[in-house]
């Protein structure tokens, strides 16, 4: 007789929907987590404080609305630190209290301290306080424990002109100028961000190029907006040292070059947070960069243990975390499931912002997959107009033999949700004419794939009638 049917270590979104899965499926359930990390790296130190910062950036620089108002237009002058983080402390609050009101109304227990296994299914719990530490059994168990920012070595991080993507959080001004390691998705992200406020961005990137998995287009229009906000980049370089001073900071780089900076973020990929866990109490390893191996039902190679979220790597996303949870706990009390749909969004939320589904070009034409492009470009509708994106585009891929929708590139406002339109045409196997028969809302952004449709059938009608002549 176990304590617990399933105890659940971490509160990230993985954490929180395999618990929940697991109480309304009438499990006893228990999560451990942190005192101060209820909700996870997404709710406190990730996706939700980045994309409210951004949000609270967007806003206050009133960069969104240069192109009606002028290039001078600023809601607020001075932006401080101050007015960027009240908005990002408020919404993380709020937040945090949803997870906890969610958990609760389940009936799912919240333990609070650091969980280790002292056996496959016995976890010892230590909390904050000096001695207090419980030790409770459980049936099945989710190792739901994300990531950390990976610290290289050779760089010594002080938090103050060094620091990562949780230091960001807690900048005491805004810098005149900074250096991002790493381009990588937060890299870019916070890169964007700076440059917004106003703060001279150099990027430095070993790889000569940057989201690779992206259509190549929309990362040119996207470096091209960010070197017009005074971003430099740096591919193909390595940073062998950054000294510190009062004064700021030098990046030495392999090449030669030297770049002062105010402050340094690093951006250098995530660590799975596996050391505290007394892996091989259970049975269990993980790999060098702290990642647990999972079966195709988040099952570990002990029966019983499952691994979701960011601590079993690709994608590591909020988004696809929460539905592995939701997985793992059905999968575990024997709760039938469909497996997740193959078609996986992705998001970018950089000024301005990009997103995609479905294949690339790249894909397309590296499998001899014949396919017509169609364009929208927001400066031509008339909800671009009103909005004052000028910039943004869609583009459909559709295949020349049947007419399905092979994949969606989106580049500017609202880009994360538009996408979705396109994901569910391909989910169900639709064709561009499903976009051409369809009423649109005028004046929308989704008009954009009334627009790229009718662009790609025109080019493939004149395409047929060149092949029947
Ligand atoms: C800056 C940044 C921006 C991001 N932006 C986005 C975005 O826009 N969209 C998106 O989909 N994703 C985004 N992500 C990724 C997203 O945050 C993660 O994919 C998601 O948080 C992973 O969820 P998880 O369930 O694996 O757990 P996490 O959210 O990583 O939480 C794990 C929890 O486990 C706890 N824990 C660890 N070890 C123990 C232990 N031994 N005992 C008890 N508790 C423990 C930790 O305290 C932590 O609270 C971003 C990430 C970062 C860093």
């Amino acid at each position: 007789m176990f304590d617990y049917d399933l105890v659940v270590i971490g509160s990230g979104p993985g954490g929180q929907k395999a618990a929940i899965a697991g109480a309304k499926l009438g499990r006893k359930v228990a999560v451990v987590e942190r005192g101060s990390m209820l909700g996870g790296v997404c709710v406190n130190t990730g996706t939700i404080p980045s994309k409210t910062l951004r949000e609270a950036v967007l806003y206050l620089t009133g960069m969104a609305l240069r192109d009606l108002y002028g290039a001078s237009y600023r809601v607020k002058a001075d932006i401080t630190i101050a007015d960027l983080m009240a908005r990002t402390q408020h919404v993380v609050g709020r937040e945090v209290e949803v997870v906890r009101a969610q958990l609760l109304r389940n009936h799912v227990e919240l333990l609070q301290g650091t969980a280790s296994f002292l056996d496959a299914n016995t976890i010892r719990v230590v909390g904050s306080g000096r001695g207090e530490s419980s030790t409770i059994t459980a049936e099945k168990i989710v190792i739901a424990t994300g990531t950390r920012p990976a610290r290289p070595p050779e760089i010594e991080f002080d938090d103050r002109y060094v620091l990562d993507s949780d230091a960001i959080l807690k900048l005491q001004k805004v810098p005149n100028s900074m250096v991002v390691v790493g381009a990588g998705v937060i890299g870019i992200e916070y890169a964007s961000m700076f440059a917004a406020l106003g703060t001279r961005v150099t990027v430095v990137e070993k790889r000569d190029r940057m989201l690779e998995f992206c259509d190549p287009e929309v990362v040119e229009s996207l470096k091209f907006h960010l070197r017009d906000q005074a971003v430099t980049f740096r591919f193909g370089e390595e940073v062998e040292r950054v000294e510190v001073s009062e004064r700021g900071t030098v990046t030495s780089l392999a090449s030669g070059k030297r770049i002062p900076a105010e402050m340094v973020m690093y951006s250098a990929g995530r660590q799975g947070v596996t050391d505290e866990l007394n892996l091989a109490a259970a049975g269990l390893e993980a790999d060098s960069r702290g990642r647990i191996k999972v079966d195709e039902h988040y099952r570990t190679t002990v029966e019983h243990i499952y691994a979701v979220g960011d601590v079993i790597g690709f994608p590591a996303l909020a988004a696809n975390s929460m539905d592995q949870g939701r997985l793992a706990a059905y999968h575990a009390f024997g709760e039938p499931a469909r497996e997740l749909a193959g078609l996986q969004p992705i998001g970018i939320y950089t000024i301005p912002e990009v997103s995609y589904c479905g294949a690339t070009e790249e894909e397309l034409t590296r499998s001899s997959v014949p396919y017509e492009v169609g364009v929208s470009r927001y400066r031509e509708l008339a909800r671009g107009q009103i909005l004052g994106d000028t910039y943004g585009m869609l583009k459909l891929l559709v295949s020349t033999e049947d007419r399905t929708l092979l994949g969606v590139h989106v580049f500017g406002t609202n880009a994360t949700d538009l996408v979705h339109i396109g994901q569910a045409i391909m989910g169900c196997g639709g064709t561009v004419d499903y976009l051409v028969d369809t009423v649109l809302n005028y004046p929308t952004l989704s008009e954009a794939y009334k627009v790229a449709a009718l662009d790609v059938t025109n080019k493939i009608r004149a395409l047929e009638s060149f092949g029947t002549e």
